[in-house]
């Protein structure tokens, strides 16, 4: 028997266990807000169980749960509502009145303005750091630092952190390190094995994969996660057991998914470097990338988002998006459609001018989430919305 299955297995099956006969396939869907109790002695056995109170727990959240812990390589895991209930929980849970927090300065916008906006009403102070200024990171360190919040590959621009580093780091200041992994997923990195504490997701995107959710999970040890069930319970960001059912559907296909989006970006990617009206491609396996070692020694794969600065007026990027046939004008990524939008005027659109300047979030910067389509119709796709501009 195989004791550690490979990453499609894993995707499909979990750990293989065969005691499991007699069962169905698929795992039931638990819809059920709460759970009868045989006696009194067990319905006061409240802590631990995932047949209270669906609220504490459900067991279609346990089996979800499980799958994502063994495909991050974590003791335990918990979803939530979406991925910013899973991120704002864990802030939330780890940190307290007094606190520094040190964060990388490209993180998701949605989270940027938790720590921004929220935290400083609650006491907890925050600075920023550029991906790329890996000394900035010990620079910013303080007594008081309890926390390390980074995201990596980042987004739009696909810079990547030294996740060793980064855990070293909070090792030696007994800082807990926090990792945003939804653009990489498990398949391309896995940040435990490098030593982070608490890996997050956005599961609405490659984990979920089929755009039609909107979810969040948190991996760590058994002792963080029994911390964060306690705060999931108090602040109340859980799922609906059907929502968590979807998600463990579109788990079996994660390995799947993400390889053929691995592949058909890097294509995308190769394709658009050095044409005519490309002025850049950012993409973590591009030879150009400017951290490129460091992508190769923690990523197996470059992921599934591209982002383009063409050579175009804000205008014209904007006839450009709007002529894709196959790719999709929306926001979000993770799906198995194809996506572009505009960065700096949607997803970024509420960071300061200056901020987006001098991280290149320019309005002629396009971002690809490559879905699972064949590539050469989407490689067909924007040459012809190239062509369509320039007429
Ligand atoms: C979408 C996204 C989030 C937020 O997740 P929701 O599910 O929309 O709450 C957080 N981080 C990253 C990197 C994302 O792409």
């Amino acid at each position: 028997m195989n004791e550690k299955p490979r990453l499609n297995t894993k995707s499909v099956r979990g750990r293989i266990v065969r005691a499991h006969r007699d069962r169905p396939v698929v795992e039931p869907i638990f819809q059920s807000a709460t759970f009868e109790a045989s006696s009194f002695d067990t319905l006061l056995r409240v802590p631990s169980a995932d047949r209270f109170y669906t609220r504490y727990g459900n067991p279609t959240f346990t089996a979800t749960e499980t799958r994502i812990a063994e495909l991050e390589g974590a003791d335990g895991a918990l979803v939530f509502a979406s991925g910013m209930a899973a991120i704002g929980t864990a802030l939330l849970a780890v940190l307290r009145a007094g606190d520094h927090l040190v964060v990388q300065s490209d993180i998701y916008g949605g989270a940027l303005a938790f720590i921004g906006e929220w935290l400083p009403r609650y006491g907890i102070d925050s600075t920023r750091i550029e991906p790329d200024d890996p000394d900035g990171f010990e620079r910013a360190m303080r007594k008081n630092t309890r926390a390390i919040y980074i995201e990596s590959p980042s987004n739009p621009m696909l810079k990547v952190v030294d996740l060793k580093r980064i855990a070293e780091l909070g090792r030696r200041h007994g800082a807990v390190t926090m990792i945003d992994n939804t653009f990489a997923t498990p398949i391309n990195q896995r940040p435990h094995e490098f030593g982070i504490d608490i890996v997050l997701h956005s599961g609405t995107k490659f984990l979920s994969g089929h755009s039609d959710l909107v979810c969040g999970a948190v991996t760590g040890t058994k002792a963080l996660i029994e911390e964060l069930s306690r705060a999931r319970r108090s602040f109340g960001g859980v799922m609906d057991p059907h929502a968590s059912w979807l998600l463990m559907r579109g788990m079996k296909t994660l390995a799947l998914r993400v390889e053929r989006q691995n592949e058909n970006a890097l294509r995308l990617a190769r394709h658009l470097q050095g044409r005519p009206g490309v002025r850049r491609v950012h993409y973590p396996l591009l030879e150009d990338h400017p951290q490129r070692a460091l992508v190769r020694s923690q990523m197996a794969g470059g992921g599934g988002v591209v982002s383009v600065e063409l050579d175009l007026s804000p205008e014209a990027t904007r006839r450009f998006v709007e002529s894709l046939m196959v790719i999709l004008l929306a926001g979000s990524l993770g799906g198995v459609e194809s996506f572009a939008t505009i960065p700096a005027l949607t997803t970024h659109a509420m960071i300061p001018a200056s901020d987006l300047e001098r991280q290149g979030i320019t309005e002629n910067l396009v971002r690809f989430a490559v879905g699972v389509e064949d590539a050469e119709d989407l490689i067909e796709d924007i040459d012809q919305a190239l062509a369509t501009v320039a007429s």
